[in-house]
């Protein structure tokens, strides 16, 4: 398709970061824009679009498939479109050459592909991490220097949407619970995680999550397998202190080291996860064990995942706000032994009963915020009822964006009174924060600047 955009008109449903993106680069070839959204200001609102005023509708990963006029557009005749495919198209007249590999999951996807970005990075190449991290895909694809390579970090939505786009390689890193609000059930959810694979030559699978291996079968070309176990021929996994590559080896008899497992920080199970997904997407592109163990040593992960913001008399205070789902707050409460948990928040129709089952054996003490505290309080009651439990009112001079911290100043000041040696105080809340916070980096924020007043009286 050519990429000659000049005079046909665009619908573009969302006016956010990914519709701005697009309407910015569909002008400047030329196209006609017009973008709706029930919330920015200087957009049309849905209910008032005529269709037939536009050849083509673009639409952004937060609009949900029975919005009216998403269903109005999808039985129209109109071409539909979504930005990671016209970033596709894009891409095959500006850098016909650039490589895409491309990676999904419900957790560790922005560690993952800054991972791969890294390791590319180290090896030489021009390559980014953009997506759901950084750059839009169109944004970086729209470069007057391409790059040779983008690692993509794909969310359920946009794959929902894109049917062009072609990976080398595509890794799936886990697969659990989350958004179930969106898609409607597991299967619709863990479908639109598959089709990742719809269009890739390669695809790198997480042999330990169980709904991925269910679904492998498939995907029919080559599939590398990673896990935290000793890898077969052709598997990329862990003896002993190594991670070792059975996959993009000459000999398939044969196992590379990629690198040691103190190579990777935080050397949690969930974390070398990652960093195997990572080496198996750099290998699929021919980069050496080497120039992926040089990049994983100088890799550190990004802010509120997994951070220690204090340390003193063998106490931890980790901020691990991202948490904002069950899979990943289990994966960071079983990375640490014994935990006062700080938890709640907008659970998004998650179930918290068996992240409690799992973890119980790790929770010391638990405090509880948020909307949704009660339903993490009622799985604990069930399941742990012998761990202490404390639910927190947000103080009254406290309010969501205000200069008051009272809210995290009274949760520290409760976790200090239960904390002692060699343990850890934990949150990650396994809940989005916007009930009562900005984002999770405002929450992570305030998490730590409470533990700065009121631990260590800075
Ligand atoms: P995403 O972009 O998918 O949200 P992040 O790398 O930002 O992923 O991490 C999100 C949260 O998930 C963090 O709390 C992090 O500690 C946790 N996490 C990271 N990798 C994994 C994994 N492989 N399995 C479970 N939890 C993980």
């Amino acid at each position: 398709m050519s990429i000659n955009f000049a005079q046909q008109r665009f619908l573009i449903l969302g006016a956010g970061v990914t519709g701005s993106a697009v309407a910015r680069s569909l002008q400047s070839r030329g196209g006609l824009v017009v973008i709706a959204d029930d919330t920015a200001p200087d957009a049309v609102k849905p209910e008032s679009v005529d269709l037939s005023n536009f050849d083509a509708v673009v639409i952004s990963p937060g609009w949900k498939q029975d919005h009216p006029l998403v269903v109005k557009a999808l039985a129209s005749t109109l071409q539909i479109l979504n930005e990671i495919d016209l970033a596709w198209q894009i891409r095959s007249e500006v850098a016909p050459g650039q490589k895409w590999l491309a990676l999904t999951g419900t957790n560790g996807k922005t560690t993952t592909v800054e991972m791969v970005a890294k390791i590319l990075q180290t090896a030489g190449l021009k390559a980014v991490a953009c997506g759901n991290v950084g750059d839009t895909v169109i944004e970086a694809v729209d470069r007057s220097d391409a790059y040779d390579y983008l690692i993509l970090e794909l969310s359920s939505f946009q794959l929902h949407w894109a049917k062009q786009a072609q990976f080398v390689s595509a890794a799936i890193l886990n697969i659990a619970d989350d958004h179930l609000d969106w898609h409607g059930t597991f299967d619709a959810y863990a479908d639109a995680k598959f089709s990742i694979l719809d269009r890739a030559e390669i695809a790198v699978l997480n042999a330990d999550d169980g709904a991925v291996v269910q679904r492998a079968n498939r995907f029919t070309e080559r599939k590398v397998f990673f896990s935290l176990d000793t890898p077969a021929p052709g598997e990329i996994g862990v003896v002993e202190e190594l991670l070792v590559d059975r996959a993009f080896v000459a000999d398939p008899l044969e196992a590379a080291m990629i690198c040691e497992l103190k190579d990777i920080t935080p050397t949690v199970p969930h974390n070398v996860s990652n960093a195997l997904a990572a080496a198996a997407l750099a290998r699929s592109v021919d980069v050496s064990h080497e120039h992926i163990q040089k990049a994983l040593q100088a890799f550190k992960p990004g802010r509120h995942r997994i951070e220690t913001v204090f340390e003193s008399d063998s106490i931890s205070w980790v901020d691990d706000s991202k948490a904002t789902n069950p899979h990943a707050a289990s994966a960071s409460l079983m990375s640490h032994l014994s935990v006062v948990w700080i938890a709640g928040g907008l659970a998004k129709g998650a179930d918290m009963n068996s992240l409690v089952q799992r973890c119980k054996g790790r929770i010391k003490a638990v405090i509880l915020i948020g909307a949704d505290r009660q339903l993490i309080e009622n799985a604990l009651r069930e399941h742990a009822p012998d761990v202490p439990r404390i639910l927190i009112d947000a103080p009254a001079d406290y309010s969501r964006g205000g200069a008051s911290n009272s809210l995290m100043e009274a949760v520290v000041t409760h976790a200090a009174a239960l904390v002692t040696a060699g343990d850890t105080v934990l949150m990650a809340p396994a809940c989005a924060s916007m009930d009562q916070f900005i984002s999770y980096a405002d929450r992570g924020d305030r998490f730590a600047a409470a533990v700065r007043k009121v631990v260590a009286h800075e």
